[in-house]
């Protein structure tokens, strides 16, 4: 396929999903400047990455050496890391990426502190909340994160916890999905609320769900970042 093809095709998909997002802020009382697109390249080949590139500068990879390698070809862009991630990786991830998804235990959690304070940097990161409760899943459990927060607040003099993060269970009909990302806004609310919470101080304004086939619904429901990769790349 030809270079100008790719990109008209990119810049179509990128214009109809914006136009999704605009409508979905409507129907949801959301502002358009609440709701973020996260670019998700990880099944992106570079020609289309190049192409993309040229509209939007916010993307995400789930494994660390990709996000690794397209940083440092992209590195005026955000990159920030989807997938889950092993202890080892965490130095790469953190060398290269602006926001971590998907800390998903408080063991990877405390590993991240002792590399942030080494490297002296303070990134930010969100928790993943496995709010459907799928053993294929990782993230904590939402009944056990009120517990696991006082050692989540020990770590967070050496990162910044932005806020959670969810996926919701692959379904033909995205209004299922809604009761999961309600489910993920009501737990950041009831966090907020906690003592414990308030008094170490994260605002937790980012709320991360959202993908190709719910995105929609999932800003409807409190979203601030969607994450949406095939729907950018369908027709390549
Ligand atoms: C791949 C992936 C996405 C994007 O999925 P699409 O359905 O292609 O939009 C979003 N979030 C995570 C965690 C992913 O791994």
């Amino acid at each position: 396929m030809l270079e100008t093809e790719i990109s008209q095709i990119i810049q179509r998909n990128l214009d109809t999903v914006q136009d999704e997002i605009a409508h979905a802020c409507r129907v949801g009382g959301r502002s358009l400047g609440d709701v973020r697109l996260v670019a998700v390249t990880k099944y992106a080949q570079p020609e289309w990455l190049q192409a993309l590139s040229m509209f939007h500068s916010v993307f995400a990879e789930n494994r660390p050496q990709q996000l690794a390698d397209r940083q440092a070809m992209y590195p005026d862009a955000q990159w920030h890391l989807i997938g889950q991630l092993q202890r080892n990786k965490v130095r790469l991830a953190l060398q290269h990426t602006t926001l971590i998804h998907s800390v998903d235990s408080v063991r990877l959690l405390k590993r991240i502190a002792s590399v942030a304070t080494e490297l002296r940097i303070r990134p930010r990161i969100l928790l993943q909340i496995n709010v459907s409760g799928e053993a294929t899943k990782s993230g904590f459990a939402p009944a056990e994160i009120l517990g696991a927060w006082p050692e989540i607040a020990a770590s967070s003099k050496s990162l910044q916890i932005d806020g959670l993060m969810t996926m919701a269970p692959a379904e033909d009909d995205p209004q299922r999905a809604r009761p999961h990302f309600r489910e993920l806004r009501e737990l950041k609310e009831k966090l907020l609320t906690h003592d414990g919470v308030k008094d170490s101080g994260p605002a937790l304004p980012e709320l991360s769900m959202g993908m190709s086939g719910d995105f929609a619904v999932a800003i409807e429901e409190g979203a601030t970042l969607v994450r949406i990769g095939s729907r950018l790349f369908a027709g390549l």
